[in-house]
């Protein structure tokens, strides 16, 4: 019988299970990918907009040369964290299913090679992030190769017509450096205007992008359809065709919170958060914890890294004062 396992060893993941071991617990984190499998996952040069020190899991200093930590720099420090911290953390291995038991909960996962393993935990932590479940267009055309909720890198876009649809940081980063690959860039936002979340040291850059022609901004606009070679934009009840070989829809991520309503946690209708005591975490369901993106409602970036990584404390005290009972 574990004490506390934790699904999912992203970075607030990472933080709980730090909390936990510190309360002198002995957690296990049981992620589906690699270690902080979401900023894995990132724009390979992508940059923060954090400060280091507000991405610092377990008061471990982050420490870089830059003024924001990349991406590289990131991945090395939190496989620093897991290593100097001892944490026991199964890899590449996929909780498929939770259940309430009378001592706790059993889970059940799939490892990489297939195999399914059972765990019976008195506590369970849900820290799964948002970033498997991108939000949709939910227009004709969407499931086409083509269309991707995820940007990597600009390189094979070189000389290609490409379409990103957002307004905000991901979609801003990605046509800046598209453009600079010299793909043909038309950017399609639904807003009139960009998000005010938008780096203040990229807008005016990419301000004078727009200005000059090189990155085509459609303001106001919304994807009508995606065919194999076009993309069809509504702006008002104009509806225009562009020859298209790739779409980028970057308009965000929301938390996937199936196991935590099949375990019985309620949604609060009005937040959209899933019901929980805003210092312990606690869910309505006794024993049942969750901490990072996971906890937020329908504004999903409304926790991230520099919040979330407390999450895991409230959680340690919680469970450690209930044990002394
Ligand atoms: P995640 O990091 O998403 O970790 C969840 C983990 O759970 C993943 O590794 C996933 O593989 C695993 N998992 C999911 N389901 C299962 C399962 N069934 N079984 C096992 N494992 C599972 N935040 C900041 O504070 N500052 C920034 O500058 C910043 N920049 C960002 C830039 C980009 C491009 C993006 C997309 C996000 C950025 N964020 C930033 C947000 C930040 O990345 C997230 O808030 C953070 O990753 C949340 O951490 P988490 O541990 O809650 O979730």
């Amino acid at each position: 019988m574990e004490d506390v396992l934790i699904v999912g060893a992203g970075p607030c993941g990472l933080a709980a299970a730090i909390a936990c071991k510190r309360a002198g617990l002995n957690p296990i984190n049981i992620e589906k990918g690699s270690l902080v499998h979401s900023i894995y996952r990132y724009p390979t040069y992508m940059i923060f907009h954090s400060t280091a020190e507000l991405l610092e899991i377990g008061g471990i200093p982050f420490s870089t040369p830059n003024e924001k930590p990349t991406r590289q720099e990131a991945l090395q420090y939190y496989r620093l964290v897991a290593k100097r911290e001892g944490l026991r953390i199964n890899s590449f291995e996929t909780v498929t299913e939770t259940q309430k038991t009378d001592e706790g909960f059993h889970v059940t996962t799939v490892d990489r090679f297939g195999e399914t393993h059972t765990y019976d935990t008195k506590n369970l932590i849900i820290a799964t992030g948002y970033f498997d479940n991108p939000n949709r267009l939910n227009v004709p055309g969407e499931d086409l190769p083509k269309v991707s909720s995820f940007y990597k890198e600009a390189h094979p876009y070189a000389g290609l017509p490409v379409a990103i649809v957002g307004g905000n940081n991901s979609a801003v980063d990605a046509a800046m450096e598209l453009e600079r690959a010299g793909a043909e860039v038309t950017v399609i936002c639904r807003r009139t205007e960009l998000s005010d979340k938008v780096k203040a040291w990229t807008r005016p850059v990419f301000e004078s992008l727009i200005n000059k022609g090189r990155i085509r901004m459609m303001f106001g606009s919304v994807v009508d359809s995606i065919e194999e070679r076009l993309i069809r934009v509504k702006t008002g009840e104009e509806v225009v065709e562009l020859e298209n070989d790739h779409v980028f829809a970057l308009i965000g991520y929301r938390p996937d919170r199936s196991f935590l309503q099949s375990l019985g946690v309620k949604i609060d209708p009005e937040t959209g958060s899933p019901q929980h005591h805003p210092e312990t975490m606690e869910t309505n369901v006794p024993g049942l914890y969750i901490a990072g993106v996971i906890a937020a409602g329908h504004r999903a970036n409304a926790i991230f890294i520099e919040n979330g990584r407390f999450h895991g404390e409230g959680i340690a005290r919680h469970i450690t004062s209930r044990l002394a009972r």
